[in-house]
């Protein structure tokens, strides 16, 4: 993935692309996936990193979605088992098969959740990731050592699918990138081109780096841009009315010592109803997340001190070694990009998870809702409009079969499986030289080798980049990602050519963004 390259090729004015694609988040590269396996012509843009937005910060699960069975949604969980399964089997070193146990506390939730996981387990039919079964309280206790035991009666295991977001929509840009697609992170789109009929033909983009602006000539134009759908619609029609409603989650994140073991908690019922995640997660334990209705999308949405303390209470009631403030090693927050309700008091909680594709009066195609789990669904269902648009053929979608770069079946044996396949390249640096053996900082795995991997071939450009979604140190470990900043700095500047002005500049900028990422005891 060559940013020069794929620069090189926009700027032909001539060329007209099948499809251009606004936003890099999974339903962008869903979208540019889909369109790629049936042999179309596609260019995406990214105003920020790839999964900069809400992609790189959901609770990482590859799953159907207990709780949406319980709401009654059977299609949507029918559907998100499919694409679990997929998902599971085309990018097996990004994602893999999760344990999670449900504690029981009374009879009822007994019976509830051992018949609602069956019926889970018989949706997912062949793709089922493991039978789902009552334990009994002291086999909870063995695979739960820090459960609350007051009143416990067992325990319902289930299996969904565990993952590493960010990566993963890198890894699916660099697929569709290798499959002749022109990808680009920091372009931001700023106008859509229309023709004499007001049908849009294109779209105008600027290199947020060289602020040099390229038009693209393209017979259709999807708006994957999430939270930000409104701004792209208004774009079209400034008179367009408003879609999205933002819904954001946050997540606290703790050391591993907190729920140990290899299983992951769920709590189904939270005091207000919702749904309490304990998820290992490169060896820290992610938990989360809240449903609180925001006014405006943001890039980098903050938590509320009352998400804060309503995640910590939660963990506190269930676990008995409880953490405190002092304990969160990253707050991270999100917004769910979620289809507007027709009636105002509609509680976000109830809003429908499933995606929609609408089509302007001018052509325009949006793509919102959804989740991670569906995003190559997603995009097969909106390339299914191209032919509606443009009257042309459209070959058959292949991508559910499409294996994701650096696939590799090999289980990891280290860290470093989640590069898969790329992980020869990455060993390789480190014998080439031996300073990029050397450890970014001594309590965490990462290499330098990582830092100039992420730069010839994963399109890092920022610190950030490489922090927050190459190396997810950022996530893991605020004041840790703080403290390796300036070796990243240095090796980027080396790889980059970059002067010290840059290097101060990074810095300055990524200490700032960590800081919100930490939270004060
Ligand atoms: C707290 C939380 C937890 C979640 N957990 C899960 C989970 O465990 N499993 C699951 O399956 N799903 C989960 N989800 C849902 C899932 O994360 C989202 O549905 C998905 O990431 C949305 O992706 P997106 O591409 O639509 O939006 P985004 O990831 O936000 O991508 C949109 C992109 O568009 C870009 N953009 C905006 N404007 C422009 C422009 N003018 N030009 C170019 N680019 C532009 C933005 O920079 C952004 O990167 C969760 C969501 C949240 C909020």
């Amino acid at each position: 993935m060559n940013r020069k390259e794929n620069i090189k090729q926009i700027s032909d004015q001539d060329k007209i692309w099948d499809i251009a694609v606004i936003g890099g988040g999974s339903s962008g590269i869903g979208v540019a996936l889909d369109a790629v396996s049936r042999g179309l012509s596609v260019a995406l843009f990214e105003k920020s990193d790839f999964a900069k937005g809400t992609s790189s910060r959901s609770t990482k699960l590859v799953h159907g979605g207990v709780r949406y069975l319980a709401q009654g949604d059977v299609f949507l969980v029918l559907e998100a088992l499919k694409e679990r399964g997929r998902l599971l089997r085309n990018a097996p070193h990004l994602a893999h098969n999760q344990s999670f146990v449900i504690p029981i506390y009374t009879f009822f939730d007994r019976m509830k959740y051992t018949v609602g996981l069956k019926m889970y387990d018989w949706m997912a039919g062949k793709l089922s990731l493991g039978k789902s079964t009552f334990i009994s309280k002291a086999k909870t206790i063995e695979r739960l050592p820090t459960i609350k035991q007051e009143n416990l009666k067992g325990g319902v295991i289930y299996y969904d699918g565990q993952f590493d977001d960010a990566r993963l929509a890198l890894n699916v840009a660099q697929t569709c990138d290798e499959k002749g697609a022109v990808v680009l992170n920091y372009f931001k789109v700023n106008q859509l081109l229309k023709g004499k009929d007001g049908k849009i033909n294109g779209l105008s983009v600027k290199d947020q780096f060289s602020k040099n602006n390229y038009d693209i000539n393209a017979k259709m134009v999807v708006n994957a841009t999430g939270v930000f759908a409104d701004k792209i619609l208004q774009l079209d029609n400034p008179e367009a009315k408003k879609m999205i409603r933002p819904s954001q989650g946050i997540h606290l994140v703790l050391d591993r010592s907190f729920l140990s073991g290899e299983d992951a908690l769920m709590i189904p019922e939270t005091s207000d109803g919702r749904v309490l995640f304990a998820v290992p997660w490169h060896d820290k334990l992610v938990v989360g997340t809240t449903d609180t209705m925001r006014k405006k999308p943001k890039l980098e949405p903050a938590a509320l001190e009352k998400e804060i303390d309503f995640v910590l209470k939660t963990a506190q009631e269930y676990l008995t070694k409880k953490p405190q403030r002092s304990d969160v090693l990253s707050v991270y927050a999100g917004l769910r990009p979620l289809a507007a309700p027709t009636d105002e008091n509609e509680k976000t909680k109830e809003i429908s998870r499933s995606h929609k594709v609408l089509v302007s009066d001018s052509n325009l195609i949006t793509l919102t809702g959804g989740k991670w789990t569906t995003f190559r669904k997603m995009g097969e269902d909106t390339v299914e409009y191209f032919t509606r648009l443009t009257g042309e053929r459209l070959p058959k979608s292949t991508s559910a079969d499409i294996k994701i770069h650096a696939y590799s079946k090999e289980k990891p044996i280290d860290y470093l499986g989640v590069y898969g396949a790329d992980r020869i390249a990455i060993k390789k640096l480190q014998d080439e030289n031996s300073e990029w053996n050397e450890l970014l900082h001594p309590k965490y795995p990462f290499t330098q080798a990582e830092v100039v991997f992420a730069c010839r071939n994963e399109m890092a450009i920022k610190v950030e980049d490489v922090l927050a979604r190459r190396i997810r140190i950022l996530f893991l470990d605020a004041q840790a990602s703080m403290d390796m900043a300036p070796i990243v700095a240095e090796l980027m500047a080396k790889e980059l050519r970059k002067d010290e002005a840059w290097i101060e500049k990074q810095l300055k900028d990524f200490n700032k963004l960590a800081k919100r990422y930490l939270i004060e005891s």
